[in-house]
């Protein structure tokens, strides 16, 4: 299945051009006429898959791009915009993104939660595209206008060893970049988060791929955050204190062991310690607060601006990281850091590859827009089959990123070749300690 479409023509079909007056076009006549959704894997790898919302309107032409992809819950989310939001949206005039945002939140009563706000997401971020496009502007301009030209950015490197992870880092340096994220293997372990598996994890991961099952992996903390201060040690002694180092714990470690990392990595001047706890373990961040300086990120898996909010109003963290593919588009990203900034905490919007090239625009929109913004992260490498499905990708250079100013987004999807690629079950690791209790990401 790489291709649903709901409800087209539910209303009159687009006007032609003939019968399109001054009136017809005026922005309060414009009226959603359909809903598509494709689920495509270009690449068919691993993480993948993208859910592409596609609205249409009464207007020749003026249609709009939004990504609700989450990965993990693919055709749920496909589902969900199908059966339970679509509905909702026919006969609406796109423009009207807050009260549509609302309209589709409380359409399904039981809301919120990753699947729900994901489609809510990749809708949002299409109405924003039709607006732009309505305005014959970028959609930074509808935001407030650039407030910087370019965007600080980052990508990560993972080794098995310290000398791995000091070569990655140095290549990046090589390229421009002034930030890079490390990873480390921990001792013992086959796997990891964002490292190179051992020969042994790849097969067992592959064997579960084509049984169409969850990776096992093990996961034990104890040795991790005994081995990370050591990496960081390295690193400054190796490459000086001037690149930026960040590093994202994935939510893999406990309580106690969190706040003596975050007082352990001190002396290391970290540019920021990510998801170092569960959203559910939200109060422990006071305990680290008090008693240590480590910048603190956090936010990827929010599912709304209302998650973690005391994390900001307590002044618990200092970058904000939801992902605005899961949070609610650029609506809820707006909002988030307009709450922030009175608190100086920043942004950091999740930016991932297993999300699409869509969200990364709507991420730098709303980037660029901010005072205040701290860094974004930037997907690279994006294969030529994502390229042939995407018009256009931000552009890393010297350690920055830009975009262009085509009105809206400022990507389009070729939708002949998007359906091409069907959607891939690919199911990520079930992590598990030693005695089998299941482990946080
Ligand atoms: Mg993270």
């Amino acid at each position: 299945m790489n291709r649903r479409t709901f409800l087209q023509a539910a209303l009159a079909a687009p006007l032609p051009l003939a019968a399109q007056t001054a009136e017809s076009r005026a922005p309060r006549n414009i009226r959603i006429t359909g809903v598509e959704v494709i689920v495509t894997n270009p690449e068919q790898s691993p993480m993948g898959n993208y859910v592409l919302v596609k609205i249409v309107t009464n207007q020749p032409g003026l249609i709009g791009w939004g990504d609700a992809t989450c990965t993990g819950s693919d055709l749920a989310v496909a589902k969900m915009l199908e059966e339970h939001l679509a509905p909702g949206l026919i006969g609406q005039n796109p423009l009207q993104s807050e009260m549509l945002w609302k309209r589709i939140f409380y359409l399904p009563y039981y809301r919120s939660g990753s699947v729900h706000m994901s489609a809510v997401s990749g809708v949002d971020m299409a109405l924003w595209d039709i607006k732009g496009k309505v305005a014959g502007l970028p959609v930074y301009e509808l935001l407030g206008g650039k407030v910087r030209d370019s965007l600080l950015t980052y990508w990560s490197t993972g080794g098995r060893d310290f000398k791995q992870v000091e070569d990655g880092v140095r290549r990046f340096m090589s390229e421009g970049y002034k930030v890079v994220k490390v990873q480390v293997s921990a001792p013992g372990m086959e796997g990891g988060y964002a490292v190179p598996p051992t020969e042994k994890q790849r097969a067992a991961i592959q064997a579960a791929y084509e049984k169409g099952m969850p990776p096992d992996e093990v996961w034990e903390p104890e040795s991790y955050v005994r081995i990370l201060p050591r990496l960081f040690e390295h690193l400054r002694k190796t490459l000086g204190e001037d690149i930026g180092l960040l590093h994202d714990v994935h939510e893999r470690i406990t309580a106690n062991q969190a706040v003596a990392l975050a007082k352990t990595l001190e002396p290391y001047r970290l540019f920021f310690l990510e998801d170092l706890l569960p959203p559910e373990n939200l109060d422990t961040f006071r305990l680290i607060r008090q008693q240590a300086s480590t910048p603190l990120a956090m936010g990827e898996v929010y599912v709304g601006a209302w998650e973690g909010h005391s994390l900001v109003t307590e002044h618990l963290i200092d970058y904000v990281r939801h992902d605005l593919a899961h949070c609610g588009g650029i609506t809820t990203g707006k909002k988030v850091a307009i709450a922030a900034e009175p608190y100086g905490i920043l942004t950091a919007w999740h930016g991932p590859g297993n999300i699409s090239p869509i969200t990364h625009f709507a991420n730098c929109h709303v980037s660029l827009s901010v005072p205040n913004f701290g860094i974004q992260e930037e997907s690279r490498g994006w294969g030529p089959k994502v390229r042939e499905v995407f018009s256009d990708f931000p552009a890393v250079k010297d350690g920055y990123v830009t975009i262009g100013d085509k009105p809206g987004l400022g990507v389009e999807v070729n939708e002949s070749a998007a359906r091409k690629y069907p959607y891939v079950r690919r199911l990520r690791p079930a992590i598990r300690r030693q005695d089998g209790t299941p482990w946080p990401y």
